[in-house]
């Protein structure tokens, strides 16, 4: 099943904008914080906004405290004067282009101009809209109710931001035939716009559309109708549980989601729809899914990639291999990367929710898989001395302690207790910990000396899982800053963080090439180019919008890690 996803799909700038000003409010602004109805459409995103202290307001209290904050879709200027009077700290979040239409309709307003907004009148943006209008204003929510309305003498027409275009330009051209002294704004969002056209040609191209949206979306609506209205299947939902059976056999499905959906809702949706063959099918593939699924979930996977690059590293470095290296680092990574998922699991409720449900369902048995695995490595680090034993303990220790309050409460701030307030944090103790257990044992532990090849080894290793970390945070942004975890991506932006993980495979290739020629690592360093180059290549194809996230872009990735193994075996075969 080919899936393609609309470039224009989620948040909408309006949206994303309200969303990210309200909850950095709690870190400038007076508590509790309420927004001025529900921010999205969205009751898991309300819930959580409500664990953070951040409410819901229904009604304009007399007396009031706090911050309030107006949404994209903006309020009537009376509402806005009735909240400043409250007493509560208002933060307007209305979207410039919702403004635009406010300023053209109260400009007119002034001036008696009619105010004839093509829309629907119960929709928030236009309750909005005709508060600016005074007693001017009039709503059309089609054709027919736009030739019920007396002639005006003058009067102006204006489209809802997220008004069906079709509808408006037949309203345009009416109006053009009867009451060509009309001034016409068209006002429809450049969003809605190229989200409607892109529907409309995605939907030419498929056999089957998904929309993805609240169920009192009109925007998400209007996106159904025009997918219908090309002669496919269409399908409204609003969660992955809800995707209907019969896209099992569609050769072709396009996504698209209303400008409210968070991403990691269209991300489960995508999920939901790749995997569906696969849950629902039979034979090889229904095994092959399942078994790379618990490869994925048990972070095994990760595991064996942390145990080739181990291998890798000692290739690298040309020292020894001892398979109790091989072991620690592979146990060792599993078990933590286990207790972080088990741990993680809130945000995993966003971005991961498979990942978040088996967690829950397999609690039991993964703090056993845990603490084995780390019992285990922790063994087979004693069986090589003591200071082994002791640096693995410590990582260990400074792993489980990465969720754990270390500073008593009253003392600083209080922002910063755990490690994993460090803003950044994991992305840096992760990369760390993979060079420590993959690069640094081996050249220690075998008898032989850290040297400059052991140092460029550490790199290399540390630098691919910084890339691999950081590039999956990317994906996980919108889910991570709902559940305030401060990742790399969230600190300096998707594109910078694009741009500085490219930089570094570019540096990384630049290091294995050059220490290879130098004679500081062997000549296995040429030929871990093809990891380097492949996982560039994945990254450039994944930010053209060709390769989605999901299971196989997280196996893919991976792979990378075993793949570094894999050549570092037939590099040891031919060189004897
Ligand atoms: S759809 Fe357009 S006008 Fe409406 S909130 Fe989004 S960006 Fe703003």
């Amino acid at each position: 099943m080919k899936i393609v996803i609309a470039k224009t799909a989620g948040f909408c700038m309006g949206v994303r904008r309200a969303v990210e000003l309200v909850l950095d409010l709690p870190k400038k602004y007076p508590e509790p914080i309420y927004t001025y109805g529900p921010l999205i459409h969205n009751p898991q995103v309300l819930a959580l906004l409500e664990e953070k202290r951040i409410y819901a307001l229904k009604e304009i209290p007399e007396k009031g405290s706090g911050t309030v904050l107006i949404r994209a879709h903006g309020v009537p200027p009376e509402v806005k004067k009735r909240l400043q009077a409250s007493g509560l700290v208002v933060v307007d979040a209305t979207c410039p282009r919702v403004i635009k239409v406010q300023t053209i309709i109260r400009k007119y307003a002034r001036q008696g101009y009619a105010c004839i907004i093509i829309g629907d009148r119960d929709h928030p943006e236009v309750v909005g809209l005709l508060g600016y209008a005074g007693t001017q204003g009039v709503v059309a929510a089609d054709l027919k109710a736009l030739s019920d309305l007396p002639r005006f003498e003058q009067a102006i027409v204006v489209a809802q931001t997220t008004q069906n275009i079709e509808l408006f330009e037949n309203a345009h051209r009416w109006v053009n035939e009867y009451f060509p002294h009309y001034k016409v704004f068209n006002t429809i969002c450049d969003s809605t716009e190229n989200r409607q056209t892109e529907v409309s040609r995605l939907a030419e191209a498929v056999d089957a559309v998904v929309v993805v949206g609240g169920k009192n979306s009109g925007n998400t609506q209007r996106l159904l109708e025009i997918a219908q209205g090309k002669g496919k299947t269409a399908f409204h939902v609003e969660t992955e549980a809800e995707l209907d059976d019969a896209l099992v056999g569609a050769q072709r499905v396009g996504i698209t989601a209303g400008a409210s959906t968070p991403n990691w809702v269209l991300r489960r949706v995508y999920r939901g729809v790749q995997t569906l063959p696969f849950r629902k099918g039979k034979g090889w593939r229904r095994w092959w899914f399942t078994l790379e699924r618990t490869l994925l979930l048990t972070s095994t996977y990760l595991a064996l990639g942390a145990g080739a690059t181990c291998y890798a590293s000692a290739r690298l470095q040309n020292i020894s291999i001892h398979f109790p290296h091989i072991l620690i680092a592979a146990l060792y990574v599993q078990s933590m990367h286990i207790l972080n998922n088990l741990i993680g699991r809130k945000a995993d409720r966003y971005n991961e929710p498979d990942r978040a449900s088996f967690y829950d369902g397999h609690k039991g048995f993964l703090s056993l898989l845990a603490v084995l695995a780390g019992g285990a490595g922790l063994l087979a680090a004693y069986t090589l001395g003591t200071l082994p034993f002791l640096v693995l303990f410590a990582m260990s220790l400074t792993g489980l302690s990465y969720n754990l309050n270390i500073l008593p409460a009253g003392i600083g701030t209080g922002k910063y207790r755990r490690i994993r307030d460090i803003p950044g944090s994991k992305t840096v103790l992760i990369a760390l910990a993979w060079g420590i257990v993959t690069s640094v044992f081996p050249a220690l532990t075998a008898g032989a000396k850290f040297t400059a090849g052991s140092i460029a080894a550490v790199a290399w290793a540390s630098g691919l899982v910084f890339i691999r970390t950081a590039f999956f945070d990317i994906l996980d942004m919108q889910g991570d800053r709902i559940v305030g975890k401060e990742t790399l991506p969230i600190l300096i932006g998707e594109k910078k963080t694009m741009n500085l993980l490219k930089g570094m495979l570019i540096i990384i290739m630049a290091l294995l090439s050059g220490s290879a020629a130098l004679r500081v690592l062997t000549s296995l360093g040429y030929l871990l180019l093809l990891p380097a180059a492949s996982l560039f290549v994945v990254m450039m194809t994944h930010e053209k919008g060709h390769m989605l996230p999901g299971i196989r872009l997280e196996f893919l990735v991976d792979t990378h890690f075993i793949m570094g193994g894999f050549l570092a075996g037939i590099w040891a075969l031919g060189t004897g």
